[in-house]
């Protein structure tokens, strides 16, 4: 295989590991690509989430679905509530951390708890062998503080429980974003972490 970029490898991950028919999840909809490409990937017997907390870009996705958007619930809230509006097993989910780009008000970034919160839940939602993506970007204000917090957070997840990675292109230049992906190893409603 090639050395993928940070986005297209997140893509091949789920395409991999999740099946047509299955629920996912987009956990930071922005401009509606990853929710695309899932709504895609599920196909019409299948369900995408996609949350976000600006109503512009769940406008933005909205608009970038046309047909699609039968199989896409779209939903104005964090996704540390995810809980909330998904019951059941889901197949796999995606983040793409940091602001909305072209979005109004660039100061509206994803946020350590929140995140770390739906990262949490998300796990004990899916199926054992599903995978979480989060494309962290650290080149914004607040944004370092997010990857350290994060990075914490998985690092110190159970081996048993969940295998994490980290890939990124050493040799780019300009802050690139990296990729942390997850994968449940075994079932549990929340990981268990090393102290
Ligand atoms: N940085 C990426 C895009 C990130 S978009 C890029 O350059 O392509 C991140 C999205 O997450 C934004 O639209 C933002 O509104 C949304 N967001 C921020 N906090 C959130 C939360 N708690 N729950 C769901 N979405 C959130």
């Amino acid at each position: 295989m090639k050395l993928l970029r940070v986005l297209p490898l997140s893509k091949e991950l789920l395409r991999q590991t999740v099946e047509a028919g299955e629920i996912v999840i987009d956990a930071t909809a922005g401009n509606g690509n990853d929710t695309e490409f899932l709504a895609e990937h599920v196909g019409e017997n299948g369900h995408v989430f996609a949350f976000d907390i600006q109503q512009q870009a769940l406008d933005s996705t909205y608009n970038r679905l046309s047909s699609l958007n039968e199989r896409v619930t779209l939903i104005l809230d964090s996704h540390a509530n995810v809980q909330k509006y998904i019951t059941g097993e889901v197949g796999g989910a995606m983040f793409n951390l940091g602001y909305l780009p072209y979005g109004e008000d660039l100061s509206i970034i994803t946020e350590p708890d929140s995140t770390i919160k739906a990262v949490e839940r998300i796990l004990g939602m899916l199926k054992v062998g599903g995978i979480v993506t989060i494309t962290v970007y650290d080149g914004h204000i607040g944004g370092d503080i997010e990857r350290d917090a994060l990075l914490d957070f998985v690092k110190n997840l159970h081996q048993r429980d969940v295998h994490v990675i980290r890939y990124e292109l050493i040799n780019q230049r300009k802050n690139p974003p990296f990729l942390i992906a997850l994968e449940k190893m075994r079932s549990f409603t929340t990981p268990r972490r090393v102290e």
